[in-house]
């Protein structure tokens, strides 16, 4: 059996948490450098019929509205991020 004092014990502890949170922190940090999956620009569509906004990430060119069922033809003119109207 190892014997200790109390204090040894305490240090040991809290040397040993700080280790884990230090290692944890560093693990945590290497995970923002993950590729961006949020939504692209390409993948968003409106509709030249009932102007509804979907998302279509299969098709590039031409996509079929859900709400109407409408072919549509990919635009540029679609609201860009931060710009205000
Ligand atoms: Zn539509």
């Amino acid at each position: 059996m190892i014997r200790i004092e109390l204090s040894w014990a305490v240090a040991l502890y809290i040397t040993f948490t700080a280790v884990g949170f230090i290692v944890y922190w560093l693990m945590f940090d290497r995970t923002k450098s993950l590729p961006n999956r949020s939504l692209s620009e390409r993948s968003v569509w409106q509709c030249s019929i009932c102007t509804q906004y979907y998302i279509d990430s299969k098709n590039s060119q031409i996509s079929t509205c859900p709400r109407c069922g409408s072919y549509n033809k990919k635009q540029s003119n679609l609201p860009q991020k931060g710009v205000s109207r």
